[in-house]
């Protein structure tokens, strides 16, 4: 009777009403100290969180901002790079990674992805290089690090910065450095942008972001951009922006930042699951982890082979849905093909990113989902697969 029970609870894509049922109290306690502070923009709160995810990442500065969005505009624009100037990203990412470049008046130029980890594609970056590329902007798309040694080779050669979206790679690793240690995201690049989105594996409790760096003179305008231009004396030398991290987010996310190792092992662990669980379904491909890489897993994005046609892609996540369980695709419709950039791009631009734009299915991942619930997952792909 416990187990039918049990079987018919939805398996959510991920449970924030499982977060909050264990660690709703504590948040609570933490939110309070916020409030009984009377510090409710900027303090003790926000530099304590940016020295924390600082040291976290390995940088020398963190610098909240109100979203991961502002992050990589305000970098950007800390640069100089504006009107003329080419950005190069990935066809295959979120709209965010377009709209930064976009808003900061630059023209965005597209490459494709790797077809097995579905990141950008290094080679390509190589041919779309033009005199007016200023900076290229590699994404550690879920969770898996970019191939970013030959990134930031490339960059120095031509002189262009190099700034990492690691919208969803807090805390992944990427091969030793010259002391032979792994290096986190967010320490790989000129600068990194991050987004605490709720979704995201460090996420707030609203939006928030955050850029890091080594570089104190970047830090240094970056401040002043998020805070409406202000430098010292009350003067304004630039126009700047509201892009403020409140007090209160900074308080949540450095109370969950002193658990996000423990939760993205979690979140290994469930990959690892899905993997034994789903090896040898011909049907499908699994996800690739490079051997230089430490994925923390904010997706596990596998591919419905033998098909180019989402139609297959779709009966299948229906299928799961009624079965009471969700999934996500990340992403459905590649830069190119937006509607908003009608006649600017075409179908067939980039295919890789349109083919696993068609055949990708995130499976539900999170770090409170139970093993019985990763099986579950398992067991009703299996059934479906081998219907198709
Ligand atoms: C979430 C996300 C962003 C933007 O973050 P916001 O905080 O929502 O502005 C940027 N890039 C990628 C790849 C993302 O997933």
């Amino acid at each position: 009777m416990r187990i039918q029970a049990v079987r018919m609870q939805p398996v959510r894509y991920v449970n924030f009403a499982r977060f909050a049922e264990r660690f709703g109290g504590e948040l609570q306690a933490v939110m309070s100290g916020v409030v009984a502070s009377g510090v409710y923009v900027g303090g003790d709160e926000l530099a304590a969180f940016e020295s924390a995810f600082a040291r976290f990442c390995g940088t020398a500065h963190a610098v909240g901002v109100a979203n991961g969005t502002d992050a990589l505009e305000l970098t950007l624009r800390a640069w100089g790079v504006g009107p003329g100037d080419d950005v190069v990203i990935p066809a295959n990412t979120a709209m965010p990674t377009a709209l930064a470049v976009e808003h900061a008046g630059a023209n965005v130029v597209l490459v494709d992805a790797e077809d097995d980890t579905g990141t950008i594609d290094v080679a390509a970056v190589r041919v779309a290089l033009t005199p007016a590329t200023r900076a290229i902007v590699p994404v550690h798309l879920y969770g898996h690090p970019a191939d970013m040694d030959p990134l930031r080779e490339i960059a120095r050669a031509y002189g262009v910065h190099l700034l990492e979206d690691a919208a969803h790679a807090h805390g992944a690793r990427y091969r030793g450095g010259a002391n032979g240690r792994d290096r986190r995201c967010g320490a790989l690049g000129d600068a990194a942008a991050f987004s605490f989105y709720p979704t995201k594996n460090l996420g707030a409790i609203g939006d928030g972001g955050c850029i890091t760096t080594d570089n104190a003179e970047l830090a240094t305008r970056l401040r002043a951009l998020r805070n409406n231009g202000l430098a010292a004396n009350y003067d304004h030398p630039v126009l700047g922006f509201n892009s403020r991290l409140d007090p209160l987010q900074a308080a949540i996310l450095r109370w969950k930042l002193a658990r996000l190792d423990a939760w993205n092992a979690r979140r290994a662990e469930l990959a690892e699951r899905y993997a034994n669980g789903l090896a040898g379904v011909a049907q499908l491909s699994l996800p690739v982890v490079r051997s230089w890489a430490t994925s923390v897993w904010h997706a596990y994005p596998i591919r419905v082979r033998a098909t180019a046609q989402s139609g297959v892609r779709d009966a299948l996540a229906r299928a799961l849905l009624d079965d009471g369980i969700e999934t996500n695709v990340h992403y459905r419709t590649p830069i190119h093909l937006q509607s908003c950039y009608a006649g600017r791009w075409q179908r067939g631009d980039f295919p890789v990113s349109e083919r696993r734009a068609a055949t990708m299915l995130s499976l539900p991942l999170d770090p409170f989902h139970t093993d019985d619930e990763i099986d579950r997952v398992i067991d009703a792909l299996r059934r479906y697969v081998a219907a198709l």
